[in-house]
């Protein structure tokens, strides 16, 4: 018991009586599309390991090898002692991958969105922040710690955006559009030619976060904005999801990755990652490029899904990628679907507020490439009987 479970208690009580209340389940990751939980193996249609890496020999191979040369932990923070010859390697891989002129590695997504946002913002004060109404809670966190205040614009509604960015802000020394590439919990893309061209025409800078679409979009799995480039000013990722590890990127200009190096307290106030996961990381980067099949077949998939999901006539939003939602409103309702489904031998994710707004409860079905198309049908069929 310490001095502060009573008043945690009472916290704790109140999610419970919200319906809200989210506990740990062990499970972990298998080959084939399938994940073990609670000792049940199920067809795994809640983790974002899309293309299948994360249980990749290759990857492993390298995550011992790297650990085996140089130790099981990095040492010390980047501006110390802990930066590698192999990271900066890495970082110059990731740069060519990304088509721009530097990247710098964080421990992770929410750490680099959490704390690029504030260090940027330090540097222009006055800067206005425009934001897709749906981009992540980590965007959130960043633009909540730098105190500064959004607009948003409803979600990848350009003319809306257009509109703000006409009215609002123009006499701020700098304005700064943030979005997703792919959104986490709809599945559907941002159109980045326009946004593009609407920020140019603006004179505002654009931040994208392409988490859900690196490895999985775009040519050779680069993500969306392999289709625009030298047209996004930030662009973010994580190796957490296609690419089967750990850890993010931000690429961008020389001087913004200086910048960075020298203002992102989640970059400077932390250890450097460790061997094991650049290895992954590594390994992971000689791969996606030539993961075209596995990008068609994930493509192809999220099609059937979303036929069979419309003719049970379920609502699948603006989904185009791997992500796809089936919006079923209230909670309760969505988490007995989720329930019924686990009870058949699939883990579909039930996804409700905070991380949804208020009645857009959902299953969030993620696709892996070991999915055969097999797997989507008996799963359709087992969504039919649970609804
Ligand atoms: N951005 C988006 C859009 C995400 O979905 C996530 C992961 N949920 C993150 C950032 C955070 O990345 P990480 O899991 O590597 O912290």
């Amino acid at each position: 018991m310490t001095r502060l479970d009573p008043f945690l208690t009472q916290a704790l009580a109140r999610i419970d009586t919200a319906g809200q209340r989210r506990t740990l389940r062990p499970a972990h990751l298998e080959a084939a599309g399938r994940i073990v939980r609670e000792g049940r193996i199920l067809v795994d249609f809640s983790s974002n390991d899309y293309l299948g890496l994360a249980r990749h020999p290759e990857l492993s191979a390298r995550a011992i090898a790297w650990t085996q040369r140089l130790g099981t932990g990095s040492g010390a923070s980047r501006l110390v002692t802990g930066t590698s010859a192999e990271q900066l390697a890495l970082e110059a891989r990731i740069a060519r991958f990304k088509h721009t002129e530097a990247a710098l590695v964080f421990a992770s997504g929410w750490q680099a969105n959490a704390t690029v946002i504030p260090a940027l913002l330090a540097a222009v004060p006055g800067c206005m922040v425009f934001t897709d109404r749906l981009i992540h809670a980590s965007m959130h966190a960043g633009l909540a710690s730098a105190g500064v205040r959004q607009v948003r614009f409803r979600h990848n509604d350009l003319d809306h955006l257009d509109t703000l960015l006409e009215s609002k802000g123009r006499e701020a020394p700098a304005r700064l559009i943030l979005t997703e590439s792919v959104f986490s919990m709809d599945g559907d893309r941002a159109d980045l030619a326009r946004l593009a061209d609407i920020a140019q025409r603006h004179e505002a800078a654009l931040y994208v976060d392409e988490a859900h679409a690196t490895g999985v979009l775009g040519p050779g799995g680069a993500g969306l904005t392999g289709d625009v480039p030298g047209r996004i000013d930030l662009v973010m990722g994580t190796f957490s999801k296609a690419l089967g590890g750990f850890g993010a990127y931000v690429a961008g200009s020389r001087v913004l990755i200086d910048y960075l190096v020298n203002a992102a307290s989640g970059f400077i106030f932390t250890t450097a990652p460790p061997p094991a996961v650049l290895g992954a990381i590594d390994a992971a980067l000689d791969l996606v490029p030539s993961m075209d099949a596995e990008r068609t077949h994930l493509a192809d998939l999220g099609e059937r899904l979303r036929e069979g999901l419309g003719a049970l006539g379920l609502d699948c939003g603006a989904s185009s990628t791997q992500i796809v939602p089936a919006v079923i409103g209230p909670e309760a309702e969505t988490l007995a679907l989720s329930a019924r489904l686990d009870a058949a031998g699939f883990l579909v994710s039930a996804i409700r507020p905070p991380t949804v707004p208020p009645g857009s409860s959902r299953l969030r079905i993620a696709l892996r490439a070991a999915h055969s198309p097999d797997d989507i049908d008996a799963l359709l069929t087992a969504l039919k009987d649970a609804l």
